[in-house]
């Protein structure tokens, strides 16, 4: 079996990774007999219920393939064709999604916010709000956060109340972009309620590739009446997929088991044994506060190429550039062992290091 396989070397992104056996062994159980289609199925029904059940709330669920929906959908259903949605300038929706949001809410513009560490700094926020409020400008609907950010930092709670003030006072809507929100609630240690609609998101888009699964996305409505017709939106964009309990039952795999928490904590963790052992070892500092499962490193271009060159993938291109190093549920030690003596080797053999 696996003939072809060979190892990839890489801390290239958590999606990279494949199943973990938790979602598998559900995904198989789902698998048994048939089951009504579209979501009406028990699957789907414990899995919604459940995911009531752990952000203590009576909240709209839905599933759709992947981040990139979730995000767009879901801002799309806050959203009028000539409304805006504040985020950070190195926001996924802005940066990797290909004007999805744009296109599914038929023109909705993105208003791109600074911040430090790729978290929305609420003063930046409020001067987009009160720019203009004139008939020529998008009107401002929704303050969109990543947590965790695409720079592997956390809002914390205090992060969220302010900016959860200024959309009160403007009357504007909170969506969370939650590709990582598991990682996130491993670093805080507050309640996913706490972390949500307890601090005034209306809409969280759950991430499950990243944290483990094939595949599926949970979207999450806190505000009820914010899900108005959003089965439609889905079926309509091809995001309604009709065996739902393949994508419900891993879900319930990760939920019930603890997998989900429990699979962030060993990312988070990985990505705290990377950074202290580049610390250490290297005399590297991370460019961002690590917070999450990620460390970025600024390195010269030709250790990069070394590097490259031993096999070893990542990605240069995300949030201001430099090197991301991810960590994923089912990172090795050995590896970042590994990853780090290859560095401390190219380091020392290039040129002008
Ligand atoms: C990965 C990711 C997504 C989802 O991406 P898809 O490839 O569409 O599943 C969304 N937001 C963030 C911050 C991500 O990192």
């Amino acid at each position: 079996m696996n003939k072809t396989h060979r190892p990839v070397r890489q801390f290239a992104s958590d999606n990279y990774s494949g199943i973990c056996p938790e979602a598998l062994d559900y995904l198989l159980e789902a698998n048994s007999g048939d089951a009504p289609a579209y979501g009406n199925d028990q699957w789907t029904q414990r899995t919604a219920d459940r995911f009531r059940e752990l952000f203590e709330t009576d909240c709209e669920v839905f599933f759709v393939f992947n981040g990139t929906a979730a995000n767009s959908l879901s801002l799309a259903a806050l959203c009028q064709s000539y409304h805006s949605v504040i985020c950070h300038e190195t926001a996924h929706i802005e940066t990797d999604e290909c004007g999805g949001p744009e296109f599914a809410s038929n023109g909705s513009k993105l208003l791109l916010a600074k911040g430090e560490h790729g978290k929305l700094d609420p003063s930046d926020v409020e001067r987009l709000i009160t720019r203009r409020s004139d008939i020529h400008y998008p009107k401002p609907k929704v303050i969109s956060v990543t947590q965790a950010t695409e720079l592997g930092t956390v809002y914390a709670l205090d992060d969220l109340r302010d900016l959860r003030e200024l959309a009160r006072q403007y009357g504007l809507k909170m969506h969370m972009d939650g590709a990582r929100f598991a990682n996130a609630v491993a670093t805080l240690d507050q309640t996913p309620a706490q972390m949500t609609w307890q601090a005034g998101i209306d809409v969280l888009c759950l991430g499950g590739t990243k944290n483990g699964m094939a595949v599926g996305e949970a979207i999450l409505f806190f505000d009820q009446e914010l899900a108005t017709d959003f089965a439609w939106r889905c079926k309509q964009a091809g995001q309604l997929a009709s065996k739902m309990r393949f994508i419900a039952a891993p879900w319930l795999g990760m939920l019930e088991t603890g997998a989900w928490l429990h699979n962030a904590r060993h990312a988070n963790n990985m990505a705290a044994y990377l950074e202290q052992r580049l610390q250490g070892a290297v005399g590297l500092q991370p460019m961002f506060p690590r917070q999450a499962n990620s460390v970025f490193l600024e390195l010269p271009q030709p250790v990069i190429q070394t590097l490259q060159a031993k096999g070893w993938q990542f990605y240069t291109f995300i949030g201001v550039g430099g090197v991301r190093l991810m960590c994923s549920w089912n990172t090795p030690q050995e590896a970042i062992d590994q990853l780090v003596s290859d560095l401390q080797q190219a380091l020392t053999s290039a040129p002008g290091c």
